[in-house]
């Protein structure tokens, strides 16, 4: 039997040892596999509990089931829901006994996912809106995840391709039957209103995009500076402080690296490029070789100085605050030739409630119109601007010929068929047909 046509199962719940663990069966044969260990086939949608027994009728473990047949289930298959006690054994004991059952078999990473786009239950943007939701950190990454699973960008994306698929359906109705007079000339001019209005629409959530694709990365601030002005000390104060969520980053032995903080529910990593050191240490290395990368375009760098020594290194286009360390030295008003921003003692914490308020202005202030913004991958944003771009070239070829612009927006459609997970250009001669009645 073909994988594709195969029963799945996998622990669906986290970590184990657990009080519970959910095993998901998803496939034609979830019914069989939920009657030969339940014994039956409980009714839709009710918890109901069961005793789970292996081929041999031993008893695996007392358990709560759940039956969801298709097509209104999580992948539009036959699924089977198994809530048991998270322990290592059970699991062990009921993964035998499902592998055992003729056509089942382990599923593999985002196979139920996978699935369920298969069968039309998400398009492909709400399947990056659920993988966002699963790793979202804080709460504006979760919203914004929400957002997308709710499909707010998926139901655009298709409110537009239906309507550019209606517009070249108007432009090609135009070429191909307008020797016989059936089609009014007058089409082209409501086909081009719509396109530019569509245009109108694109244009503006690509440039509303704002930071929402950085909402979902987080904002990255480095801390910079000459050696031994404090910088591993201002890292590890944040790291021990309340907003710091994640900490130490894979890759460090000595200090940390990176943070993670929350900051208003904005995601920013900090990054001590003091950290950041030669090492020969294989698995030390790939966490120095991703943090100088992200140090080298941060969005911030904090420059730390201490007494006078306030010489800022060139940054490109980076905002740099001069940070004064070591205020507790009392050499405090030596400032040097720049003013620092913040004066601060990261050994004894003065001043740092005042710099981490200003990181949170700052996050807010780079996120800005990242609220509410729809586009929140690379992907998403490429194909948006495909979109726009052949929806341009429509507009500016359909002077030269209707052919052009009809194939024009025909690649229109196509981005944002990409953009769903669907691309399939028979929807043009299916509207043709249904508005135009051509077989008369
Ligand atoms: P880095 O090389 O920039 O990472 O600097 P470190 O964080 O390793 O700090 C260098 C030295 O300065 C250490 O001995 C720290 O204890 C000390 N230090 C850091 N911050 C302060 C501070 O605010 N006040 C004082 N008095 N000493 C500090």
């Amino acid at each position: 039997m073909h994988p594709r046509d195969q029963t799945i199962f996998a622990l669906s719940s986290g970590r184990t040892p657990s009080a519970i663990a959910i095993v998901r069966v998803s496939g034609a044969e979830a019914g069989a596999a939920l009657k030969k260990l339940a014994g039956k086939i409980p009714a839709a949608r009710m918890a109901t509990r069961a005793m789970l027994r292996d081929a041999d009728g031993q008893a695996i473990d007392d358990a709560v089931v759940l039956w969801f047949p298709g097509p209104a289930s999580a992948t539009g298959e036959d699924v089977a829901e198994l809530h048991v006690h998270g322990g290592r054994a059970v699991l062990t004991s009921l993964f035998a006994a499902l592998a055992g059952i003729k056509n089942l078999r382990a599923a593999e990473p985002g196979e139920f996912t996978c699935r369920a786009f298969e069968n039309g239950k998400l398009d492909l943007t709400e399947a990056e809106g659920l993988d966002d939701l699963i790793h979202a950190d804080t709460d504006r990454q979760r919203r914004q995840a929400l957002r997308q699973l709710k499909g707010m960008l998926g139901d655009k994306a298709r409110d537009w391709r239906a309507a550019i698929i209606g517009a070249s359906a108007l432009i090609e109705a135009g070429i191909d039957f307008s020797d016989e007079g059936d089609v009014p000339a007058e089409l082209i001019a409501p086909a081009l209103a719509r396109i530019k209005a569509l245009l109108g629409e694109v244009k503006g959530v690509l440039a509303a995009q704002g930071k929402a694709e950085r909402l979902r990365d987080g904002l990255v601030v480095a801390i910079a500076g000459p050696p031994n002005v404090g910088k591993s000390t201002l890292m590890n104060q944040l790291a021990r402080r309340e907003v710091a969520i994640v900490s130490p980053h894979a890759g460090t032995t000595r200090d940390v690296i990176e943070v993670q903080l929350d900051l208003d529910g904005y995601p920013v990593t900090v990054i001590d490029t003091a950290g950041i050191r030669e090492t020969d240490d294989p698995v030390e290395l790939e966490g120095v070789r991703r943090a100088r990368a992200r140090a080298a375009d941060a969005d911030l760098v904090l420059w730390l100085a201490d007494t006078d020594s306030a010489k800022i290194a060139h940054q490109g286009n980076t905002p740099v605050w001069l940070v004064r360390n070591k205020i507790d030295l009392g050499s405090g008003d030596h400032d040097g030739p720049a003013k620092p921003e913040f004066r601060i003692s990261a050994a004894h914490g003065e001043g740092l409630a005042g710099l981490i308020e200003a990181l949170v202005r700052f996050a807010q202030d780079f996120f800005g119109s990242a609220e509410g913004g729809l586009i929140t991958r690379e992907r998403q944003r490429r194909l948006l601007a495909d979109t726009a771009a052949a929806l341009e070239r429509s507009l500016s070829a359909i002077g030269q010929g209707e052919e052009l612009a009809a194939e024009d927006l025909r690649s229109a459609a196509t981005s944002l068929g990409r953009l769903l997970g669907r691309v399939d250009v028979e929807d043009i001669l299916d509207v043709i047909f249904r508005e135009f009645c051509i077989g008369k």
